[in-house]
């Protein structure tokens, strides 16, 4: 690229600067430097993503403005409005020279406006909504006013929320936590989930939790096969990201990915690390029947789930928590310990603390074989089991009947009971369905036989007479 074709970015101007409050002269005759001017003035407002600049918020007091109205950048030089609405409206601005600020300003509904062009060609317009309110608002800067002099009402983006995130995660959990922060304010610039997948009895090709959210929020999303693809990541690097931020993402992130953000590269994971880390920690934690557990924020290397750790905070688990419940808990107080970090990365960087690699335990993906109910393990671990993979990847086992007929349930709440027999045996069945495990028994409380909803014992009971000899079975 020749250094001719390469754009002048200006440097904005922001408060408490005093020639943002001064009144702009008149351009007498337009000459070369205002049209280079003008040239400027349209790449620093598209590198800061503006809608509006006007010459004062570059350093030069003269009645110049850009703008984009009518779905294009125009310039206004010595601009006048002739005619306002009575009508006015209330709408939150933002300015360039006022970052981080948004104002709640009343702006008349329609102006009638005119200004040269660089040629010095006289056009009027008549503009209304938005449009109406950004010549309103820069043409207040020629006058040396702002929004904190025109708002009713003001708002302050939390530091949290200031930085350029990339959000890179997949599942409902990854869903909890994006609009958890979202609801705080923090809007990332980009989204990165997996590639749609065929789901479901008609393999239908299906987003993934968090491209569907992305998509109502109106985030951009990307969802690349690969992670080493060039293009994929010049397109990260193209929104100058400060944090990429993993959540469940479920993917080691390449060195090359991993140096593209300014500040740092930060992952919540849902264990207190070095417990659990890998592919299934709250799963894992509820199956071997951990009392605490918890999450933490961390820094993220190219190991997975090894880098130094910013902040963590138990959390209890409730006999009654499911993988479901839990994950909710997790997300909630997740959300908080990232904000936390987050607000304290503004100020600058933080140091982490290594991880214990001597105390490291592995949380290894669920296998398919182990959605099967193993009715040969004592009833306590049959309801951990339970409460693990609930409500998903779920539970499985074959209800037999004394015939031999089958028939593929899912079970989603199981408590232990007293109760003795061969593994899988139906002890009960009256007001109740009981069944003996490898110690003791459990009572199931709610299931899903194939092809039907999810029901309670008490409401399948109703319509249904489990005959003395059915047994349940996993292959
Ligand atoms: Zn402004």
């Amino acid at each position: 690229m020749s250094a001719s074709t390469e754009k002048t970015i200006l440097s904005i101007v922001t408060i408490p600067d005093p020639r943002l409050k001064e009144k702009a002269r008149p351009v007498g005759r337009i000459q070369k430097r205002h049209r280079q001017l003008l040239e400027a003035m349209a790449a620093t407002m598209e590198e800061a993503e503006g809608v509006g600049l006007a010459a004062p918020q570059v350093g030069v007091l003269e009645r110049i403005f850009i703008a984009q109205v009518q779905g294009e950048v125009r310039e206004f030089i010595n601009p006048e409005i002739l005619e306002k609405s009575e009508e006015t409206e209330d709408g939150w601005e933002g300015c360039l020279s006022v970052p981080y600020i948004h104002a709640l300003v009343p702006r008349a509904r329609r102006v009638r406006i005119t200004a040269l062009d660089r040629k010095g060609h006289r056009f009027w317009l008549d503009l209304e909504g938005f449009d109406a309110r950004v010549v309103q608002h820069e043409l207040d800067h020629l006058d040396g006013l702002l929004i904190l002099d025109r708002g009713k009402k003001f708002y302050e983006v939390p530091k949290a929320a200031r930085h350029r995130v990339v959000f890179l995660g997949t599942p409902e959990f990854s869903v909890q936590v994006l609009t958890g922060l979202y609801d705080k304010g923090l809007v990332p610039r980009l989204i990165v989930t997996a590639p749609d997948r065929k789901r479901g009895r008609g393999q239908k090709l299906t987003p993934s939790p968090v491209k569907a959210v992305a998509q109502e929020l109106d985030i951009p999303v990307l969802t690349p096969e690969k992670l080493r693809d060039p293009q994929f990541q010049e397109a990260v690097a193209r929104v100058r990201p400060d944090i990429l931020l993993t959540v469940a993402y479920g993917r080691k992130l390449p060195p090359s990915l991993l140096a593209i953000p300014q500040k740092d590269a930060l992952n919540l994971h849902a264990s207190l690390l070095p417990r659990w880390r890998g592919a299934a920690p709250i799963a894992r934690a509820l199956w071997a029947g951990d009392e605490v557990t918890g999450i933490t924020v961390m820094r993220m290397r190219e190991k997975i789930d090894e880098g130094e750790i910013l902040k963590q905070v138990a959390i209890p688990i409730d006999p009654e928590d499911d993988a479901g419940t839990l994950a909710e808990k997790m997300a909630r107080v997740g959300v908080e310990a990232l904000w936390e970090v987050l607000e304290a990365l503004w100020d600058g960087p933080i140091p982490g603390e290594a991880q214990e690699e001597g105390r490291a335990t592995w949380a290894s993906p669920i296998s398919p074989e182990e959605t099967w109910l193993e009715w040969g393990a004592p009833a306590d671990e049959v309801v951990r089991q339970v409460r693990a993979l609930t409500p998903e990847p779920g539970v499985r086992t074959w209800r037999v009947d004394p015939e031999g007929e089958r028939e593929l349930w899912r079970v989603e709440k199981v408590e232990a009971v007293t109760g003795e027999g061969e593994p899988g045996t139906l002890l009960s069945a009256e007001g109740e369905i009981r069944v003996a495990c490898g110690k003791g028994a459990v009572r199931l409380l709610r299931f899903r036989p194939q092809g039907r909803r999810s029901m309670d014992a008490e409401e399948f009971l109703r319509g249904h007479r489990l005959k003395p000899g059915t047994r349940f079975l996993s292959p």
